[in-house]
């Protein structure tokens, strides 16, 4: 096994609050350690290289284990409402997560919210029905959420710009069976993957918003963020992708006819989505109170806001030209 430092500990593991479906819930976040995304070849993610390998079943189930027992003693602490729980990948895949470790989760989870995110691969009705009965152990409240991470309704940029492997008709297909079953969907939408000009990008948003209205309960917009070790960081090195300007972020949120959450990973820096440096600070602010807020108009008024490098971005939104490959070779 490659040498990993605290393989008995979660990745990460924070309190924060969340607000879901119009009530504001004090939450604990998790990330795991699992035995990794099974997909493993998104051109925009890091995430996939954190995992176990070369374990067998035994040692995974044991590890994992371990990790789970740190977040058992943070739920017994902090009592939250909601409990998010990411793998890097898909908490559904038994390859990645054994079925004996998904069960432990549902079981520490008892009578809270529950929101875990899957490859729509992994989806059966059957086994997230019984989650969500086990889950829900009479707090009819307690809610099972599936994250699915469909990035944009556009199966060319999906494609092409991401290299996902899902098409929009799966996700469509998937979110019916996760209702049927009793659960809800949230889902997650990547602002900018690459080859898109920063205007392509910012409709690409809009209308993916639109388009999964009807499908979800839950919209979590990701603006992207150059990860090491990707796809997506040597053409950045190249200097061929710029992450979007949180101009477009905020504007994609005030125009949005749902409440759309966004977690600006890297906001205001080179590798994430940042301005000028100089409002990049108060954006972001903004962008957090949002969240727990839904204010629409305090995502306006940031748009009111006047800085130098807002006269740059519409220039880049009016004249940046799709990016062009030769027709051959
Ligand atoms: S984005 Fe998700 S599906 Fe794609 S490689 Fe990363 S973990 Fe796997
Ligand atoms: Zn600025």
């Amino acid at each position: 096994m490659k040498q990993i430092k605290r393989p008995e500990e979660p990745l990460a593991m924070w309190n924060g609050s969340d607000r879901i479906e119009g009530v504001i819930h004090p939450s604990v976040t998790a990330i795991i350690r699992s035995g990794g995304c099974s997909w493993n070849r998104c051109k925009i993610c890091q995430y996939r290289h954190e995992r176990f390998s070369g374990i067998e079943k035994p040692e995974l189930i044991r590890l994992m284990s371990a990790q789970l027992h740190k977040l058992k003693d943070k739920i017994s602490k902090d009592n939250p409402e909601v409990i998010k729980l990411y793998t890097s990948g898909s908490f559904l895949d038994p390859q990645e997560v054994p079925t004996c470790i998904q069960d432990e989760v549902i079981e520490l989870s008892k009578g809270k919210t529950l929101i875990v995110e899957s490859r729509c691969d992994y989806i059966d009705e059957e086994r997230i029905s019984k989650m969500v009965e086990r889950l829900r152990d009479g707090n009819e409240t307690a809610d099972f959420y599936v994250a699915i991470g469909l990035e944009t309704t556009s199966d060319r940029i999906r494609e092409k710009c991401i290299d996902k492997g899902l098409l929009f008709s799966d996700f469509i297909k998937t979110s019916e069976i996760i209702h049927k079953s009793g659960a809800k969907v949230k889902t997650y939408l990547l602002h900018k993957p690459p080859y898109l000009t920063e205007s392509e990008a910012y409709q690409d948003m809009t209308q993916s918003i639109k388009d999964i209205i009807p499908f979800t309960e839950l919209i979590s917009m990701n603006p992207c963020t150059v990860q090491r070790n990707t796809h997506l960081e040597t053409l950045w090195k190249k200097q061929v992708y710029r992450p979007p300007y949180l101009w477009s972020v905020a504007s994609t949120l005030s125009n949005s006819q749902v409440h759309v959450t966004c977690d600006p990973i890297g906001g205001g820096q080179t590798r994430g989505p940042h301005n000028c440096g100089r409002c990049d600070g108060l954006i972001l602010d903004a962008i957090r109170d949002y969240n727990l807020s839904a204010d629409q108009d305090l995502m306006k008024s940031v748009l009111e806001m006047n800085c130098g490098c807002k006269n740059e971005w519409e220039y880049v939104m009016k004249e940046e030209i799709s990016w062009a490959m030769p027709l051959t070779h």
